[in-house]
């Protein structure tokens, strides 16, 4: 039976882009024999345009009923002086709790080919190939009580509740096992343990855990240690797993260790590995229309989507790989682009994968 993808292009550069993701998803389609099928619906300010709402009914079912959604970007200054609980923003935080999507896989690789893009050494970051597994619908950004309140003295005092049950820190930690199963069979989990009591579980629950994962090593690194880890020696890590906070920060940080946003995919999956796939970056307004936007991210989340979803390793590896033969002619979207290296617009760089896809084939 057909695998099913929901297509939400959404706004600013998300058509652009994904009018090349789509011409690549489409030729692995063909190559690899996926018997994927896709549909396109609306989501942010798009869907906001047409229906009055940022996550129509006719969207959330045909998200839910999908196997996968492949998202582009979505907001712009069009929607931005709206009413807040109707803003495109509105829509993605929605469809992500509406479909329970708590593991947010965040890849940070370098190509070897961008090195000088970082704002590191090339030496410490060619390569580079973490991934940072982040729980996304627990913690601190959920605990209750939260809130700011007025003490007797007249003072006030903001408070937030860092919160992680047993069941959240375990659907987690076997999400992140179960990939380092797939990748080096490194796992270091992060946490404060010395100091926050959440932490201290965090890490009794993933070690109760790695009982079960004999053949991934297991290692623990304090939250600031592991931010430090990450700018001194970032290729000692291969999957990192940590809470909602902590995994914000450092995902970022080792992000922009690769220097450029128009690289970098991610996804966020539910129990089933259901999931919604997306480029890190947002709608880039600035940029929009002008065929310039690098398609890369959202290229390389249809490979995470084939991987991750549809166990469809050959397929994700061909798509890597024809990023990395692209990258070795020489073509560069200007978000990428140095001397010595030629640009190109969103298109031409769509077109540049599609081709380097066909010659592996052949
Ligand atoms: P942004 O990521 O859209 O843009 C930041 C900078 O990076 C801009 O200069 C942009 O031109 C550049 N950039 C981003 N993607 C690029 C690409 N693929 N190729 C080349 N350059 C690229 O962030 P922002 O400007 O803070 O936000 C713009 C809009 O996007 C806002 O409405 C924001 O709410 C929304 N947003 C959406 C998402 C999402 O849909 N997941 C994420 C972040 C921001």
């Amino acid at each position: 039976m057909s695998k099913n993808i929901v297509i939400l292009a959404g706004d600013g550069i998300g058509p652009e882009i994904m009018n090349e993701a789509e011409k690549v998803l489409s030729t692995v389609n063909q190559q690899f024999g996926l018997d994927l099928m896709w549909t396109h619906e609306l989501l942010g300010g798009a869907a906001i345009d047409a229906h009055g709402v940022p996550l129509p009914e006719q969207t959330l079912n045909a998200a839910r009923q999908a196997d996968a959604v492949l998202l582009g970007a979505v907001g712009g200054p069009k929607w931005d002086n709206i009413e807040r609980s109707i803003r495109p923003e509105r829509g993605l935080l929605k469809i992500r709790s509406e479909l329970n999507l708590f593991a947010n896989l965040r890849p940070a690789i370098l190509y070897p080919q961008l090195a000088d893009a970082s704002s590191l050494k090339p030496e410490i970051v060619a390569g580079l190939d973490i991934l940072i597994v982040r729980e996304l619908t627990g913690g601190i950004y959920f605990g209750q009580p939260r809130g700011i309140r007025t003490l007797e003295n007249g003072e006030r005092q903001g408070y937030n509740t860092d919160v992680y049950s047993e069941s959240e820190i375990r659907r987690i930690a076997h999400v992140a096992f179960q990939l380092a199963q797939q990748r080096n069979k490194k796992l270091l989990s992060v946490d404060k343990a010395n100091v926050l009591e959440v932490t201290e579980l965090w890490k009794q629950v993933v070690t109760d855990i790695a009982a079960e994962y004999p053949d991934v090593e297991l290692s623990h690194m304090y939250v600031d240690n592991a931010a430090m880890q990450l700018v001194r020696a970032p290729k000692q890590f291969d999957v990192i797993v940590t809470g909602n906070l902590f995994g914000d920060i450092l995902s970022d940080e080792a992000a922009m260790l690769t220097g450029s946003i128009g690289m970098l995919p991610s996804a966020s999956l539910d129990a089933n590995k259901k999931g919604m796939y997306e480029p890190c970056h947002g709608s880039a307004p600035d940029i929009a229309g002008k065929g310039v936007a690098n398609p890369l991210a959202t290229i390389l989340s249809v490979a995470m989507m084939l991987r991750y979803t549809f166990n469809a390793e050959a397929a994700a590896k061909a798509i890597e790989t024809a990023v990395g033969k692209v990258l070795d002619q020489g073509l560069r979207t200007p978000d990428i682009w140095s001397e010595g290296t030629t640009k190109v617009g969103t298109e031409s760089m769509g077109n540049a994968v599609v081709n380097a896809l066909i010659n592996l084939g052949e």
